[in-house]
């Protein structure tokens, strides 16, 4: 049953490496508990707090999807929101409470 352990191949180690190259900066340390984001909304887009890239505002519990910039579902960094912040002057905090009144507002 270990036998394929012991064989890998070149491309299984390459594979590996890829793997490695992957892990973004901003990777929770072992241990530290839940990836936890701000929901960041802005004029026309909102980002994820965690990793800056594109998010879905509503009806999103984590950060799954890039909205906007990959149709395909996936490309978030997992990370859960657990409160929002505005990252427009245009964007009130009436209408990020109106946005998600599940989520609380950033202390600022
Ligand atoms: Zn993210």
């Amino acid at each position: 049953m270990s036998e394929s352990r012991s064989s890998s191949t070149f491309i299984e180690l390459v594979e590996q490496f890829a793997r490695l190259d992957q892990s973004p900066a901003t990777a929770p340390e072992p241990g530290a508990g839940e990836l936890t984001a701000t929901l960041l909304v802005g004029d026309f887009e909102s980002s994820c707090g965690n990793c800056r890239k594109a998010t879905l505002v509503h009806g999103v519990d984590r950060h799954t999807d890039i909205s906007g910039w990959d149709e395909k579902p996936g490309g978030g960094c997992g990370a859960r929101f657990t409160d929002i912040a505005s990252a427009s002057r245009a964007v009130t905090a009436a209408h990020l409470r109106q946005l998600r009144p599940d989520l609380p507002l950033r202390a600022h």
